[in-house]
């Protein structure tokens, strides 16, 4: 984008922020992404911009996987540059095959299916519940079948799901696999242990959006030795991204730090975007949306980004208390409004990445009722079954209504 074009767009909306001012109201709203992000992330960011000489350092790779398998209570873990890469990695380790069936929740990312089409592996999706918007056990045994080989669990809004034991051992019972979906829940635990640690394995993401951040990145983690064997060699087959492409994503730290986190964004953002704005990244593709597998796709974690990675992980704790803190505000929402709260399942510590409530279809549609009434930007997850590609997805009437009725609170404020 020229900073030709982008000026009017900034110049209308400086104008708006001038009334805003002048009559006393913010100029900003807590952002959904990128919140995380601090002044050390952008010093650091820069600092292996102008640190080429250090890129291939795969030390630092193995010393963010060591952190965070430590930290998570796993015994291996592999990071490589998306969680939906994590995720192929995944599937690849537990050798599904074509024709092979998957059980997933159909209500989800589409990367998600992506991966499994990527492997020809064949989807069926079932409903979710509504308490904690997890895949629903019951309707899961409706839905198995002889070719089914493994399910797929999520922990979605950083909630623990509501059948989560139930479904382990269903899968025990009848010799199937689990993959865990740990992009929503990084750290959010069950019985003092992390989330991702009970299924065979699972995937962890660090895509802006998500609990940590490294604007784009993910990991894969297993407790077994055998996946861990797989993982690897999976691991070793992916290459690393290209200088210009990490270039571009460490530019992209600046840019979200400027446009989502800095007290000033207001009129910081709009620099910044002068600034970086042709570096931006966006997370799903066009082709993805519509299911085409991207050229590079297959990509490991390099060490710059490993890098930014270890220096959010120090601050996840942190900001993970935090957002159960906003939490109970939300839950006091509920309560005067009237509203049912997310179930947080006995013996679980949910992280609340955000705040999941239903409500009638009309205010998900036109959502400025959030900003004037509570200060709050809403966020829309999910407004499909595939988000946000529209696959069709039939037979799941919780997912039906999810879509039509969960917004989502931001749970970092500042
Ligand atoms: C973000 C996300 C993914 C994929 O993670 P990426 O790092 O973006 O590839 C998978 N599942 C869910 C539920 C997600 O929100």
């Amino acid at each position: 984008m020229t900073a030709l074009r982008i000026a009017p767009r900034i110049a209308i909306r400086q104008a708006r922020n001038m009334v805003r001012l002048a009559s006393g109201r913010p100029v900003t709203t807590p952002s959904l992404g990128s919140m995380t992000l601090d002044q050390d992330d952008v010093d650091l960011a820069f600092d292996w911009l102008n640190g080429r000489s250090r890129w291939a350092d795969e030390t630092v790779v193995h010393q963010f996987e060591h952190v965070f398998a430590e930290w998570n209570g796993s015994s291996h873990a592999f990071a490589f540059m998306g969680g939906r890469i994590a995720l192929s990695a995944c599937i690849a380790a537990l050798d599904l095959k074509p024709g092979d069936e998957v059980i997933l929740p159909g209500y989800t990312c589409v990367v998600v299916p992506n991966a499994f089409d990527y492997a020809v592996v064949n989807l069926v999706y079932c409903d979710i519940e509504l308490d904690t918007f997890g895949p629903s056990l019951d309707d899961i045994e409706r839905k198995i079948s002889d070719r089914t080989r493994a399910i797929m669990v999520h922990h979605l809004y950083g909630l623990v799901c509501r059948d989560y034991l139930a479904i382990i051992e269903f899968a025990r019972r009848r010799g199937l696999y689990v993959i865990e979906d740990c992009c929503h829940a990084t750290g959010a635990e069950f019985r003092g242990i992390k989330v991702g640690n009970l299924g065979d394995l699972a995937f962890y993401s660090s895509e802006q959006s998500k609990i940590f951040n490294t604007i784009g990145g993910g990991l894969a983690t297993t407790n077994d030795d055998r996946f861990a064997h797989e993982l690897r060699a999976f691991y070793r087959s992916c290459s690393l991204p290209d200088d210009e492409h990490i270039a571009r994503q460490l530019r992209n730290v600046p840019l979200r730090y400027y446009q989502c986190k800095h007290p000033q964004r207001w009129w910081r953002s709009d620099i910044a975007t002068l600034r970086y704005g042709r570096s931006e990244l966006i997370s799903t593709t066009p082709e993805e949306e519509l299911g085409i597998r991207p050229a590079g796709y297959l990509r490991r974690m390099p060490a710059p980004i490993a890098a930014l990675g270890l220096n959010q992980l120090r601050k996840v704790d942190a900001y993970n208390d935090r957002r159960r803190i906003t939490a109970r505000r939300w839950d006091s929402w509920c309560q005067t409004d009237g509203r049912a709260k997310p179930t947080v399942i006995s013996e679980s510590v949910p992280v609340f990445l955000r705040y999941p409530v239903l409500v009638e279809p009309h205010l998900k549609q036109d959502r400025r009722w959030a900003e004037r009434d509570l200060g709050v930007t809403l966020g829309v997850w999910f407004i499909s079954h595939t988000h946000p590609a529209r696959r069709p997805v039939e037979g799941c009437p919780n997912a039906d209504r999810a879509v039509r009725e969960c917004i989502n609170f931001p749970t970092l404020l500042e």
